[in-house]
C-alpha cells in the first residue's frame, strides 16, 4: 500500500520532510506506558504508526505525490499539506478533497488524526482571524504567526477539547472547577499565564508537536477561567501524557494483524501540571463567548469535518468492500438476507457520498471570500457517521459469522506440518486457504481486536456525544420552511 514510498526513496535524496519529523520528537516531551516514562521514537508501540506518518509526510517531498497532497507555500514556496489551504472557491475545495483522500485512500480510513483534521480547524480559525479577533487582542497576529509556522515548518497538530470524565454533574459549577479537574488559569504572570488540570481524550498526543486546547461548553462569565483557547507543545515542562495500553501489534506480525501494525493511533489523557502558556501562545484568555464561537464557527467546523467524512467515506468502502469480499469467499451471497446487508452497506457508502456532494456543490462564499461545504450536509453525514460504522461492523459480524474465529493462531501455521491438511480445510469457495486466512485475519482486525474495538468507540464518540449532536442539529436547524408545509392544514 505505501510501497511507493520505498521505491522514491532509493531514486531521491530529498525525502527528508520524515526525518524532520522523527528528529523533533527526540525532546523533553513526558510521555507514559505502562508506568514508565518512554522515548516515543525508540518504542516498538509507536514502530507502525510512525512508519505510516512517515510515508505520508513524505508524499510533500515526491515529485509526482506532492501535487496531489500539497501546494506551495505562499511564503517559502515549498510544498505544504493542502489542509491549510483556505478555499476561495469550488475549486480549491476540491484540491483540500484530493490531499484527504490520498491519505485516507493509504490508510484505508483507519488514521483519523493524522493532524489534517487540527490543521483543517486551524486553517478554519485564520480565514476567520478577524470575526474572532472581536474576543481577544491580539488573537489575528498570533493565529497568523501560528498558522504560517504550522504550515512551513509541517508541524503535527492534534486537538483536545473534552474535560476529564471525573463527574459530569459538577463539571461546569464554578465553584467545583478544581475538584472536576478542568484545565483552568491558575495564575498570571508578566511570561503567560500557568494552567493546570486535565483533557481527554487527545489522539496522537504522544508523538504530536503541538496541541489546539480549548474546551467545547456554553461556559458563562462565572466560568472564565476555563474559557480559553492555547497552543501547547508537547513537550512543555508540566505537560504529562499519559497512554492508555497499546493497542499496536510489532510490524513482524503484519500478516497476522495487518492494521494494529500500521495503523495504531494512541490515545492520551493531558494532565497539566502548572503548564506555563507563553503569552505568544494564548489565543484567548477568559472569554466564554470567544470560545464558543471558536467552537461553533462555520469556517473551522465546516473544513475540519469535511475531511473527517471523506476519511468515514473510505473506511465505509473498505468495510463493505470486505463485506462483499468474505460473502462470496464462503459463498453466501445468494442468500436473500445477506443480499439485503450487503446492499445496506453500499448504501451506506453512497450515502456519505452524496452528502460530500451536495456539501460542496451547495458550497458558498462567505465573508473575505472564503469558500466552505454546506455545513447542514456535512453535519448530516457526521451524525450519521456515529451511528452507520457500528451498523456496518454488526453487518461484518453477521455476514462472517464463525469464520472470524476458524483461523489459525498465525499465518505461519501454514509452514508447519500440518499445512497439507490445512490446505484443504482452510479453504473458501473460491479462495485457496493461505488467502481465505488472510482475508479473516484482516476481518478479525476490524471487528475483534482491541484495535478494533477502539474504532467502534472511536467512530460513535470522536465527534462529541452522538445523541446531543443529534439533538443540537434539530435545535440550530431552520424548520420554517418544514412547519409552513404543515400549517396550510391548519388554516380554513
Ligand atoms: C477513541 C476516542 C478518541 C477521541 N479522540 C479525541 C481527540 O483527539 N480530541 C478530542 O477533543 N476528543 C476526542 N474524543 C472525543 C471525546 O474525548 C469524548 O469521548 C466525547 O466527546 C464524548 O464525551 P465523554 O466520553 O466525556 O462522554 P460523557 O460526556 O462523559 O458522557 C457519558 C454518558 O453521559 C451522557 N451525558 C453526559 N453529559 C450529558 C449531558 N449534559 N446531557 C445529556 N447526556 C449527557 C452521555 O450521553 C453518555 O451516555 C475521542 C473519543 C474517543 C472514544
Amino acid at each position: 500500500m505505501l510501497g511507493w514510498i520505498a521505491d522514491s526513496r532509493r531514486e531521491s535524496r530529498s525525502l527528508i520532510r520524515s526525518e524532520k519529523y522523527l528528529k523533533s520528537l527526540d525532546d523533553e516531551r513526558s510521555v507514559w506506558l505502562k508506568g514508565k516514562r518512554i522515548k516515543v521514537y525508540e518504542h516498538e508501540a509507536f514502530q507502525g504508526t510512525l512508519q505510516t506518518i512517515s510515508a505520508l509526510f513524505d508524499m510533500l517531498d515526491d515529485p509526482v505525490m506532492q501535487k496531489q497532497v500539497g501546494y506551495p507555500s505562499p511564503k517559502t514556496g515549498e510544498y505544504v499539506h493542502t489542509a491549510f489551504l483556505v478555499p476561495k472557491g469550488p475549486t480549491d475545495l476540491q484540491q483540500r478533497k484530493a490531499a484527504f483522500e490520498s491519505w485516507s485512500e493509504a490508510t484505508d480510513g483507519m488514521m483519523s488524526r493524522l493532524s489534517d483534521y487540527a490543521r483543517s480547524r486551524l486553517a478554519g480559525w485564520y480565514a476567520a482571524r478577524k470575526q474572532l479577533s472581536r474576543h481577544y487582542r491580539d488573537f489575528s497576529e498570533k493565529i497568523t504567526r501560528y498558522y504560517e509556522t504550522a504550515r512551513d515548518q509541517n508541524r503535527f497538530i492534534t486537538i483536545v477539547q473534552r474535560d476529564v470524565q471525573i463527574n459530569r454533574s459538577k463539571q461546569y459549577d464554578e465553584r467545583c472547577f478544581e475538584e472536576a479537574g478542568l484545565l483552568r488559569v491558575t495564575k498570571k504572570t508578566t511570561e503567560g499565564v500557568y494552567v493546570s488540570g486535565a483533557k481527554m481524550i487527545a489522539t496522537a498526543a504522544p508523538y504530536t508537536n503541538d496541541f489546539l486546547v480549548y474546551p467545547v461548553m456554553k461556559l458563562n462569565q462565572a466560568q472564565k477561567s476555563a474559557a480559553n483557547l492555547f497552543i501547547v507543545p508537547a513537550d512543555a515542562k508540566g505537560l504529562h501524557i499519559v497512554c492508555r495500553e497499546s493497542y499496536a501489534k510489532p510490524l513482524s506480525e503484519k500478516n497476522d494483524f495487518p492494521l494494529s501494525a500500521q495503523f495504531d493511533e494512541m490515545d492520551a489523557l493531558l494532565i497539566f501540571d502548572q503548564v506555563l502558556i507563553p503569552w505568544e501562545h494564548v489565543l484567548l484568555l477568559e472569554s466564554p463567548e470567544g470560545i464558543w464561537e471558536v467552537k461553533t464557527n462555520p469556517h473551522s467546523a465546516s473544513l475540519a469535518y469535511h475531511q473527517a467524512l471523506i476519511r468515514l467515506k473510505t473506511k465505509l468502502q473498505f468495510i463493505t468492500g470486505l463485506a462483499c469480499k468474505i460473502a462470496d469467499t464462503i459463498g453466501c451471497t445468494q442468500f436473500l438476507h445477506v443480499q439485503d446487508k450487503l446492499g445496506e452497506l453500499i448504501g451506506q457508502v453512497e450515502t456519505i457520498h452524496a452528502i460530500l456532494l451536495a456539501a460542496e456543490s451547495e458550497g458558498r462564499s462567505i465573508e473575505d471570500g472564503v469558500y466552505l461545504p454546506r455545513f447542514s450536509a456535512i453535519e448530516t453525514g457526521r451524525n450519521l457517521g456515529a451511528f452507520y460504522y457500528p451498523r456496518a461492523i454488526e453487518i461484518l459480524q453477521l455476514i462472517a459469522a464463525g469464520g472470524l474465529i476458524q483461523v489459525p493462531a498465525s499465518i505461519e501455521d501454514f509452514q508447519s506440518a500440518l499445512s497439507p491438511l490445512m490446505k484443504t480445510y482452510f479453504r473458501g469457495a473460491n479462495l485457496q486457504a493461505e488467502k481465505r486466512v488472510r482475508l479473516f485475519k484482516l476481518a478479525w482486525d476490524v471487528i475483534g481486536s482491541p484495535f478494533a474495538s477502539r474504532h467502534e468507540l472511536y467512530e460513535r464518540f470522536y465527534a462529541g456525544d452522538p445523541i446531543r449532536n443529534r439533538a443540537a442539529q434539530y435545535l440550530s436547524s431552520n424548520k420554517r420552511l418544514l412547519l409552513t408545509k404543515i400549517e396550510k392544514y391548519l388554516s380554513n
